[in-house]
């Protein structure tokens, strides 16, 4: 267990990073939770608000931060396709803007501080699984590009603050994440799915379904990523953080029809432009390093997940762009 800190964690009011703030608040951390709730609302950590080591900011990232903090989770970006699509030049600015913004911050106050990068900086990988060692396939001007490219230029920023400021600093690249709490209306694969079916309409299949992803549910995530913000110094990253097990769409699609019972079929739908045709991590530098591999198999975590969309009333969620 690490000694008590001041952690701000932006985009601390989005799926992941309100169970991040929630774990780190129950370890005893006083934590900042600043958001400027584009693809969040402020339910998602309305539990958290009576705690005394508790705070929630409204803020934009892309604007300069002034706190004084130990460490730094750096998590605010949308990271839905139709999401960050919806407005690709705002994408790209919350990607590069907000990486200066934290990483001056973190260099004034010598705070330690975390990226959550992700497995799109690999594009549409000709390797696979994808290592770290791997620079990528990315369209640098296709619709996928603003985060992509974003995200890119953020880890380019934190090696550089990291090489030339001494900031301290980690890089974790995520693959999909799923569970409890993702916005019902981001569009997303495991959201979709399971709202469909629980609504009795037929689930939309991009392509022809045999594009492959690899789903970690989100506790697994959350642990590695605190493993990587307290890890020895000397271990900076990249380090990719997900669960090997790889499924097709339509295998994804199946599951979810198994496992609600519901009476629906599959439709199929034009794939989008990049859509990329395979991804699983390779999480061979996670396990040494960090001593952490995936704990929840898909049937499990996919379980929880339908079992929270069934208890939530989807009139009290706003679709944040209308891309779902
Ligand atoms: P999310 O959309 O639920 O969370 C992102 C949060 O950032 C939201 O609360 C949003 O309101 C906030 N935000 C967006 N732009 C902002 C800005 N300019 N200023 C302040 N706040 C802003 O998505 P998530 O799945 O929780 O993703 C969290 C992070 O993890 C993102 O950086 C994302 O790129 C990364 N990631 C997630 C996945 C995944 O599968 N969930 C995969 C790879 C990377
Ligand atoms: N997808 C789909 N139907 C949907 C939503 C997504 O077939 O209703 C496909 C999408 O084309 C992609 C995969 O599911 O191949 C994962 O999409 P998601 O948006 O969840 O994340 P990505 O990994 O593409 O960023």
């Amino acid at each position: 267990m690490s000694r008590l800190q001041r952690i701000l964690v932006t985009g601390g009011a989005g799926f992941l990073g309100s169970h991040l703030c929630e774990r780190l608040v129950k370890d005893g951390h006083d934590v900042i939770c600043l958001d400027n709730f584009f693809t969040s609302q402020k339910s998602n950590v309305q539990h958290l608000l009576d705690c005394s080591n508790f705070e929630l900011i409204r803020h934009d990232v892309t604007h300069p931060l002034w706190l004084e903090v130990d460490e730094i989770y750096n998590l605010a970006c949308p990271a839905a396709p139709g999401h960050y699509q919806y407005n690709p030049i705002k994408t790209m600015k919350t990607s590069v803007m907000g990486a200066i913004n934290v990483l001056g911050m973190a260099k004034r106050c010598h705070a330690k501080v975390l990226q959550a990068s992700t497995s799109e900086v690999y594009g549409d990988p000709e390797i696979h699984p994808q290592p770290e060692s791997y620079r990528g396939n990315v369209n640098p001007i296709g619709p996928r590009a603003c985060y992509d490219e974003g995200k890119r230029a953020a880890e380019t920023l934190f090696f550089d603050y990291h090489r030339s400021n001494g900031v301290n600093m980690r890089l974790v690249r995520i693959f999909n994440t799923y569970g409890p709490r993702m916005h019902p209306y981001d569009g997303r694969v495991v959201s979709n799915f399971i709202r469909q079916a629980l609504e009795g309409q037929d689930l939309t299949i991009f392509g022809d379904g045999s594009q492959t992803r690899a789903f970690c549910y989100r506790d697994d995530l959350i642990e590695a990523m605190i493993r990587m913000m307290n890890g020895p110094d000397d271990f900076v990253g990249p380090v990719n953080i997900g669960n090997p097990g790889e499924f097709t769409i339509k295998q994804l699609a199946e599951l979810v029809i198994e496992l609600t019972g519901a009476d629906v079929t599959l439709v199929t739908r034009p794939l989008p432009a990049d859509d990329p045709t395979q991804r699983r991590p390779d999480i061979s530098l996670a396990r040494e390093r960090l001593r952490w591999e995936p704990t929840v198999a898909l049937r499990e975590g996919l379980g929880k997940t339908i079992e929270w969309f069934k208890s939530i009333d989807l009139s009290t969620f706003r679709p944040p762009t209308p891309n779902f």
